[in-house]
Protein backbone atom coordinates (compact mmCIF):
# COMPACT_ATOMS: atom_id res chain seq x y z
CA UNK A 1 0.00 0.00 0.00
CA UNK A 2 2.52 2.64 1.11
CA UNK A 3 4.84 3.81 -1.98
CA UNK A 4 7.99 5.58 -2.15
CA UNK A 5 9.06 7.75 -4.67
CA UNK A 6 12.42 6.20 -6.82
CA UNK A 7 14.51 10.18 -6.71
CA UNK A 8 13.76 10.15 -3.23
CA UNK A 9 14.22 6.56 -2.06
CA UNK A 10 17.60 6.87 -3.77
CA UNK A 11 18.71 9.91 -1.86
CA UNK A 12 17.31 8.06 1.74
CA UNK A 13 19.09 5.22 0.92
CA UNK A 14 22.65 7.67 -0.72
CA UNK A 15 22.52 5.89 -3.53
CA UNK A 16 22.53 7.25 -7.29
CA UNK A 17 19.03 6.80 -8.54
CA UNK A 18 20.24 5.47 -12.02
CA UNK A 19 21.76 2.50 -9.70
CA UNK A 20 18.05 1.95 -8.03
CA UNK A 21 16.74 1.84 -11.02
CA UNK A 22 19.14 -0.60 -12.80
CA UNK A 23 18.17 -2.92 -9.36
CA UNK A 24 14.92 -2.57 -9.99
CA UNK A 25 15.22 -3.44 -13.28
CA UNK A 26 16.78 -6.57 -12.68
CA UNK A 27 14.31 -7.35 -10.17
CA UNK A 28 11.40 -6.77 -12.98
CA UNK A 29 10.45 -3.53 -12.05
CA UNK A 30 10.71 -0.76 -14.64
CA UNK A 31 10.18 2.48 -12.88
CA UNK A 32 11.80 6.18 -13.78
CA UNK A 33 13.14 8.50 -11.54
CA UNK A 34 9.44 10.16 -10.84
CA UNK A 35 7.50 7.36 -10.12
CA UNK A 36 6.63 5.59 -6.98
CA UNK A 37 7.62 1.87 -5.75
CA UNK A 38 5.98 0.11 -3.37
CA UNK A 39 7.95 -0.95 0.72
CA UNK A 40 8.42 -4.20 -0.60
CA UNK A 41 10.72 -3.47 -3.45
CA UNK A 42 12.30 -0.56 -1.47
CA UNK A 43 13.20 -2.98 1.02
CA UNK A 44 14.55 -5.38 -1.11
CA UNK A 45 17.17 -2.91 -2.83
CA UNK A 46 17.77 -1.46 0.35
CA UNK A 47 18.59 -4.81 1.89
CA UNK A 48 21.03 -4.98 -1.45
CA UNK A 49 22.87 -2.19 0.50
CA UNK A 50 23.04 -3.77 3.65
CA UNK A 51 20.33 -1.26 4.62
CA UNK A 52 17.09 -2.02 7.25
CA UNK A 53 14.33 -0.02 5.97
CA UNK A 54 11.71 1.11 8.59
CA UNK A 55 8.56 1.92 7.12
CA UNK A 56 7.55 4.81 9.17
CA UNK A 57 11.17 6.18 8.70
CA UNK A 58 10.59 6.13 4.86
CA UNK A 59 6.57 7.56 4.92
CA UNK A 60 7.82 10.43 7.07
CA UNK A 61 10.66 11.24 4.88
CA UNK A 62 8.68 11.04 1.98
CA UNK A 63 5.61 12.88 2.71
CA UNK A 64 6.40 16.53 3.25
CA UNK A 65 4.89 18.02 6.78
CA UNK A 66 1.78 16.57 6.68
CA UNK A 67 1.41 13.88 9.24
CA UNK A 68 -1.77 13.83 10.86
CA UNK A 69 -2.05 13.86 14.49
CA UNK A 70 -4.48 11.45 15.57
CA UNK A 71 -7.91 11.37 16.21
CA UNK A 72 -8.86 10.66 19.84
CA UNK A 73 -11.70 8.30 19.42
CA UNK A 74 -14.51 10.13 21.03
CA UNK A 75 -14.10 13.08 18.85
CA UNK A 76 -14.81 10.53 15.57
CA UNK A 77 -18.52 10.23 14.00
CA UNK A 78 -19.83 8.63 10.94
CA UNK A 79 -19.06 10.45 7.49
CA UNK A 80 -20.99 9.34 4.29
CA UNK A 81 -18.51 6.67 2.35
CA UNK A 82 -16.97 7.97 -0.98
CA UNK A 83 -17.69 6.20 -4.19
CA UNK A 84 -16.04 5.60 -7.98
CA UNK A 85 -17.60 3.94 -10.71
CA UNK A 86 -15.48 1.86 -12.27
CA UNK A 87 -15.69 -0.67 -15.10
CA UNK A 88 -15.68 -1.35 -19.13
CA UNK A 89 -16.46 1.12 -21.63
CA UNK A 90 -19.99 1.70 -22.81
CA UNK A 91 -21.12 -1.24 -20.12
CA UNK A 92 -22.91 2.41 -18.26
CA UNK A 93 -21.12 3.77 -15.99
CA UNK A 94 -22.04 7.36 -16.95
CA UNK A 95 -26.00 6.31 -17.38
CA UNK A 96 -25.42 5.15 -14.05
CA UNK A 97 -23.87 7.88 -12.39
CA UNK A 98 -26.72 10.62 -13.92
CA UNK A 99 -29.53 8.03 -12.96
CA UNK A 100 -28.07 7.92 -9.27
CA UNK A 101 -27.95 11.81 -9.52
CA UNK A 102 -31.34 12.19 -11.47
CA UNK A 103 -33.27 10.11 -9.26
CA UNK A 104 -32.13 11.21 -5.61
CA UNK A 105 -31.18 14.91 -6.27
CA UNK A 106 -33.00 16.63 -8.82
CA UNK A 107 -36.10 14.82 -7.16
CA UNK A 108 -35.92 16.52 -4.12
CA UNK A 109 -34.02 20.17 -5.28
CA UNK A 110 -36.90 21.23 -7.50
CA UNK A 111 -35.50 24.22 -9.52
CA UNK A 112 -31.83 22.81 -8.58
CA UNK A 113 -29.67 23.17 -11.36
CA UNK A 114 -27.01 20.74 -10.86
CA UNK A 115 -23.37 21.85 -11.60
CA UNK A 116 -20.76 19.73 -12.74
CA UNK A 117 -18.09 20.03 -9.85
CA UNK A 118 -16.54 16.42 -10.13
CA UNK A 119 -18.32 14.76 -7.55
CA UNK A 120 -22.18 15.39 -6.20
CA UNK A 121 -23.41 13.79 -3.00
CA UNK A 122 -27.00 11.52 -2.93
CA UNK A 123 -28.94 11.35 0.11
CA UNK A 124 -31.42 7.91 1.36
CA UNK A 125 -33.58 8.28 4.14
CA UNK A 126 -30.93 11.02 5.97
CA UNK A 127 -28.08 9.40 5.26
CA UNK A 128 -25.13 10.45 2.54
CA UNK A 129 -23.31 9.12 -0.12
CA UNK A 130 -20.15 10.80 -2.50
CA UNK A 131 -19.98 9.93 -5.58
CA UNK A 132 -16.53 10.57 -7.53
CA UNK A 133 -18.39 11.85 -10.79
CA UNK A 134 -15.67 11.38 -13.15
CA UNK A 135 -15.92 7.54 -14.14
CA UNK A 136 -12.69 5.15 -15.00
CA UNK A 137 -9.90 4.07 -13.42
CA UNK A 138 -7.69 5.87 -14.96
CA UNK A 139 -8.82 8.90 -12.37
CA UNK A 140 -8.73 6.79 -10.08
CA UNK A 141 -5.27 5.49 -10.95
CA UNK A 142 -3.85 9.37 -11.11
CA UNK A 143 -5.21 10.22 -7.89
CA UNK A 144 -3.37 7.17 -6.67
CA UNK A 145 -0.10 8.06 -8.23
CA UNK A 146 -0.32 11.16 -6.42
CA UNK A 147 -0.79 9.97 -2.94
CA UNK A 148 -4.03 10.67 -2.50
CA UNK A 149 -6.43 7.77 -0.80
CA UNK A 150 -10.54 9.49 -1.65
CA UNK A 151 -12.52 6.33 -2.36
CA UNK A 152 -13.88 4.55 0.54
CA UNK A 153 -15.86 1.74 -1.99
CA UNK A 154 -15.64 0.85 -5.69
CA UNK A 155 -18.82 0.08 -7.78
CA UNK A 156 -17.98 -2.21 -10.46
CA UNK A 157 -20.19 -1.67 -13.91
CA UNK A 158 -20.46 -4.77 -15.71
CA UNK A 159 -23.06 -4.77 -18.74
CA UNK A 160 -24.84 -7.88 -18.31
CA UNK A 161 -25.35 -8.80 -22.28
CA UNK A 162 -21.60 -8.19 -22.70
CA UNK A 163 -19.82 -9.65 -19.80
CA UNK A 164 -16.73 -9.31 -17.97
CA UNK A 165 -14.39 -7.30 -20.92
CA UNK A 166 -10.31 -6.17 -19.98
CA UNK A 167 -11.34 -3.05 -18.64
CA UNK A 168 -13.45 -4.85 -15.89
CA UNK A 169 -10.32 -6.83 -15.15
CA UNK A 170 -8.23 -3.90 -15.00
CA UNK A 171 -10.76 -2.15 -12.74
CA UNK A 172 -10.55 -4.56 -10.55
CA UNK A 173 -7.14 -4.77 -9.87
CA UNK A 174 -6.67 -1.46 -9.55
CA UNK A 175 -9.18 -1.72 -6.74
CA UNK A 176 -7.90 -4.89 -5.53
CA UNK A 177 -4.68 -2.82 -4.85
CA UNK A 178 -5.92 0.06 -3.44
CA UNK A 179 -7.85 -2.55 -1.07
CA UNK A 180 -11.27 -0.65 -1.78
CA UNK A 181 -14.20 -3.33 -1.12
CA UNK A 182 -15.87 -3.70 -4.52
CA UNK A 183 -19.59 -3.73 -5.16
CA UNK A 184 -20.71 -4.74 -8.83
CA UNK A 185 -23.77 -3.12 -10.68
CA UNK A 186 -24.66 -5.87 -13.25
CA UNK A 187 -25.72 -3.34 -15.69
CA UNK A 188 -28.49 -3.05 -18.75
CA UNK A 189 -30.51 -5.94 -17.28
CA UNK A 190 -33.17 -4.99 -19.49
CA UNK A 191 -31.79 -6.15 -22.22
CA UNK A 192 -32.89 -9.35 -23.78
CA UNK A 193 -30.09 -10.54 -23.84
CA UNK A 194 -28.93 -9.89 -20.49
CA UNK A 195 -26.96 -12.66 -18.45
CA UNK A 196 -26.41 -11.65 -15.25
CA UNK A 197 -25.75 -15.69 -14.18
CA UNK A 198 -22.99 -15.44 -16.89
CA UNK A 199 -21.31 -11.62 -14.94
CA UNK A 200 -21.46 -13.82 -11.67
CA UNK A 201 -19.92 -17.03 -12.97
CA UNK A 202 -16.96 -14.87 -14.79
CA UNK A 203 -16.05 -12.63 -12.35
CA UNK A 204 -16.29 -15.51 -9.51
CA UNK A 205 -13.70 -17.21 -11.72
CA UNK A 206 -11.93 -14.12 -10.42
CA UNK A 207 -12.31 -14.38 -7.23
CA UNK A 208 -15.29 -11.93 -6.68
CA UNK A 209 -17.81 -14.49 -5.15
CA UNK A 210 -21.25 -13.81 -4.94
CA UNK A 211 -23.00 -13.72 -1.30
CA UNK A 212 -25.95 -16.51 -3.01
CA UNK A 213 -22.77 -18.24 -4.16
CA UNK A 214 -21.26 -18.85 -0.34
CA UNK A 215 -19.15 -15.90 -1.43
CA UNK A 216 -18.77 -12.02 0.46
CA UNK A 217 -19.45 -9.90 -2.91
CA UNK A 218 -22.57 -7.87 -3.29
CA UNK A 219 -23.92 -8.18 -6.35
CA UNK A 220 -27.14 -5.63 -7.77
CA UNK A 221 -28.87 -6.25 -11.13
CA UNK A 222 -29.45 -2.61 -12.01
CA UNK A 223 -30.92 -0.65 -15.52
CA UNK A 224 -28.93 2.54 -15.50
CA UNK A 225 -31.08 3.39 -18.69
CA UNK A 226 -34.86 3.08 -16.57
CA UNK A 227 -33.49 3.75 -12.92
CA UNK A 228 -33.98 0.24 -11.94
CA UNK A 229 -32.79 -1.61 -9.01
CA UNK A 230 -30.83 2.33 -8.25
CA UNK A 231 -32.18 2.15 -4.16
CA UNK A 232 -31.04 -1.32 -3.81
CA UNK A 233 -27.59 0.01 -5.11
CA UNK A 234 -27.53 2.68 -2.69
CA UNK A 235 -28.54 0.59 -0.13
CA UNK A 236 -25.70 -1.65 -0.62
CA UNK A 237 -23.40 0.75 -0.53
CA UNK A 238 -24.28 2.16 2.49
CA UNK A 239 -24.14 -1.29 4.33
CA UNK A 240 -21.02 -1.89 3.42
CA UNK A 241 -19.60 1.14 4.59
CA UNK A 242 -21.40 0.86 7.61
CA UNK A 243 -19.34 -2.53 8.20
CA UNK A 244 -16.20 -0.07 6.85
CA UNK A 245 -17.18 2.41 10.11
CA UNK A 246 -16.19 5.14 8.55
CA UNK A 247 -15.13 7.65 10.85
CA UNK A 248 -14.55 11.67 10.81
CA UNK A 249 -13.38 14.49 13.19
CA UNK A 250 -15.39 16.94 11.87
CA UNK A 251 -14.34 19.36 14.67
CA UNK A 252 -10.90 20.77 13.97
CA UNK A 253 -8.88 22.48 10.51
CA UNK A 254 -9.70 20.94 7.41
CA UNK A 255 -7.52 18.54 5.24
CA UNK A 256 -8.41 17.01 1.44
CA UNK A 257 -7.97 16.19 -1.98
CA UNK A 258 -8.49 18.06 -4.69
CA UNK A 259 -10.76 16.07 -7.50
CA UNK A 260 -10.52 18.80 -10.59
CA UNK A 261 -9.50 22.14 -10.88
CA UNK A 262 -9.42 24.74 -13.79
CA UNK A 263 -9.15 28.42 -14.44
CA UNK A 264 -12.37 30.16 -14.71
CA UNK A 265 -11.80 33.87 -16.76
CA UNK A 266 -13.93 35.30 -13.99
CA UNK A 267 -13.13 33.89 -10.68
CA UNK A 268 -9.81 32.57 -11.47
CA UNK A 269 -8.43 29.33 -10.11
CA UNK A 270 -11.95 27.28 -9.45
CA UNK A 271 -11.47 23.52 -7.75
CA UNK A 272 -13.52 21.08 -6.79
CA UNK A 273 -12.11 19.79 -3.42
CA UNK A 274 -12.97 16.61 -1.61
CA UNK A 275 -12.93 17.25 2.17
CA UNK A 276 -11.74 14.25 3.63
CA UNK A 277 -11.18 15.27 7.61
CA UNK A 278 -11.77 18.50 9.82
CA UNK A 279 -14.47 21.05 8.46
CA UNK A 280 -13.61 23.56 5.75
CA UNK A 281 -15.09 27.13 6.27
CA UNK A 282 -15.00 30.43 3.94
CA UNK A 283 -12.29 32.12 4.92
CA UNK A 284 -9.75 29.60 5.95
CA UNK A 285 -6.03 29.89 4.75
CA UNK A 286 -4.74 26.64 3.32
CA UNK A 287 -2.36 25.00 1.27
CA UNK A 288 -2.57 22.64 -1.78
CA UNK A 289 0.38 21.13 -3.17
CA UNK A 290 2.42 24.21 -3.10
CA UNK A 291 -0.13 26.32 -3.31
CA UNK A 292 -1.60 28.92 -1.15
CA UNK A 293 -4.85 30.15 -0.73
CA UNK A 294 -7.91 31.38 0.70
CA UNK A 295 -11.25 30.53 0.48
CA UNK A 296 -13.20 32.78 -0.68
CA UNK A 297 -16.75 31.32 -1.62
CA UNK A 298 -17.73 27.65 -1.64
CA UNK A 299 -20.26 26.58 -3.78
CA UNK A 300 -22.34 22.39 -3.64
CA UNK A 301 -22.93 20.61 -6.52
CA UNK A 302 -26.34 22.21 -6.83
CA UNK A 303 -24.86 25.34 -6.61
CA UNK A 304 -25.73 26.24 -3.75
CA UNK A 305 -23.95 28.70 -1.27
CA UNK A 306 -22.51 26.92 1.69
CA UNK A 307 -19.65 28.60 4.58
CA UNK A 308 -18.46 25.29 5.69
CA UNK A 309 -18.14 21.73 4.38
CA UNK A 310 -17.45 18.67 6.52
CA UNK A 311 -16.28 15.51 6.10
CA UNK A 312 -17.14 13.72 2.60
CA UNK A 313 -18.36 16.86 1.39
CA UNK A 314 -17.45 17.61 -2.05
CA UNK A 315 -17.50 21.31 -2.38
CA UNK A 316 -16.09 24.04 -5.52
CA UNK A 317 -13.56 26.83 -4.04
CA UNK A 318 -12.16 29.87 -4.87
CA UNK A 319 -9.33 32.08 -3.10
CA UNK A 320 -6.40 29.79 -4.60
CA UNK A 321 -3.31 31.54 -6.08
CA UNK A 322 -2.85 29.04 -8.83
CA UNK A 323 -4.72 25.69 -10.82
CA UNK A 324 -3.53 22.62 -8.52
CA UNK A 325 -4.00 19.37 -9.99
CA UNK A 326 -6.50 16.60 -9.25
CA UNK A 327 -5.15 14.17 -6.89
CA UNK A 328 -3.45 17.03 -4.83
CA UNK A 329 -4.02 17.10 -0.50
CA UNK A 330 -5.10 20.28 0.89
CA UNK A 331 -4.57 21.48 4.42
CA UNK A 332 -6.04 24.29 6.37
CA UNK A 333 -3.13 26.03 8.48
CA UNK A 334 -4.22 28.20 11.66
CA UNK A 335 -4.00 31.76 9.51
CA UNK A 336 -2.87 32.69 6.92
CA UNK A 337 1.12 33.70 7.77
CA UNK A 338 1.48 30.28 8.75
CA UNK A 339 -0.21 29.20 5.38
CA UNK A 340 1.41 31.61 3.39
CA UNK A 341 5.26 30.12 4.92
CA UNK A 342 4.43 26.64 3.95
CA UNK A 343 3.37 27.22 0.49
CA UNK A 344 6.18 28.74 0.16
CA UNK A 345 8.70 26.33 1.73
CA UNK A 346 7.40 23.52 -0.04
CA UNK A 347 7.55 25.38 -2.99
CA UNK A 348 11.51 25.92 -2.87
CA UNK A 349 11.71 21.97 -1.95
CA UNK A 350 9.88 21.48 -4.98
CA UNK A 351 12.25 23.89 -7.25
CA UNK A 352 15.05 21.92 -5.49
CA UNK A 353 13.66 18.37 -6.33
CA UNK A 354 13.48 20.00 -10.06
CA UNK A 355 17.01 20.81 -10.37
CA UNK A 356 18.21 17.63 -8.59
CA UNK A 357 16.11 15.67 -11.09
CA UNK A 358 17.40 17.49 -14.07
CA UNK A 359 21.16 16.49 -12.64
CA UNK A 360 19.99 12.61 -12.43
CA UNK A 361 18.49 12.36 -15.82
CA UNK A 362 21.61 13.14 -17.11
CA UNK A 363 23.53 10.61 -15.02
CA UNK A 364 20.89 8.40 -16.25
CA UNK A 365 21.85 9.46 -20.03
CA UNK A 366 25.33 9.14 -19.39
CA UNK A 367 24.67 5.10 -17.85
CA UNK A 368 22.37 4.08 -21.04
CA UNK A 369 25.64 5.19 -23.20
CA UNK A 370 27.90 3.11 -21.36
P1 LIG B 1 -19.71 4.26 -20.14
O1 LIG B 1 -18.76 4.28 -21.28
O2 LIG B 1 -19.44 3.12 -19.22
O3 LIG B 1 -19.80 5.57 -19.41
O4 LIG B 1 -21.16 3.93 -20.75
P2 LIG B 1 -22.38 4.92 -21.04
O5 LIG B 1 -23.05 5.31 -19.78
O6 LIG B 1 -21.93 5.99 -21.94
O7 LIG B 1 -23.37 3.92 -21.79
C1 LIG B 1 -23.05 3.32 -23.03
C2 LIG B 1 -24.29 2.99 -23.78
O8 LIG B 1 -25.08 2.03 -23.06
C3 LIG B 1 -25.22 4.19 -23.98
O9 LIG B 1 -25.79 4.12 -25.27
C4 LIG B 1 -26.28 4.00 -22.91
O10 LIG B 1 -27.53 4.57 -23.26
C5 LIG B 1 -26.38 2.50 -22.84
N1 LIG B 1 -26.83 2.04 -21.53
C6 LIG B 1 -26.32 2.37 -20.33
N2 LIG B 1 -27.01 1.77 -19.34
C7 LIG B 1 -27.98 1.04 -19.93
C8 LIG B 1 -29.03 0.19 -19.43
O11 LIG B 1 -29.21 -0.01 -18.24
N3 LIG B 1 -29.80 -0.42 -20.35
C9 LIG B 1 -29.65 -0.23 -21.69
N4 LIG B 1 -30.47 -0.86 -22.50
N5 LIG B 1 -28.69 0.58 -22.19
C10 LIG B 1 -27.86 1.19 -21.32
MG1 LIG C 1 -18.76 7.35 -19.79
Amino acid sequence: EERVNVGEFARMIGREPAEVIKKLFMLGIVATINQDIDFDAATLIASEYGIEVEKKVVINEVEFETIEEQDDPASLVPRPPVVTVMGHVDHGKTTLLDAIRKTRVAAQEAGGITQHIGAYQVELDGRFITFLDTPGHEAFTAMRARGAKVTDIVVLVVAADDGVMPQTLEALSHARDAGVPIIVAVNKIDKPDANPDRVKQELAEHGLIPEEWGGDTIFVHVSALRHQGIDELLEMILLVAEMRELRANPNKRARGTVIEAKLDRGRGPVATVLVQNGTLKVGDALVVGTIYGRVRSMHDHLGRRLTEAGPSTPVEITGLEDVPEAGDAFMVFEDDAKAKQIAEERALKKREQELKKKHVSLDELFSQIQ
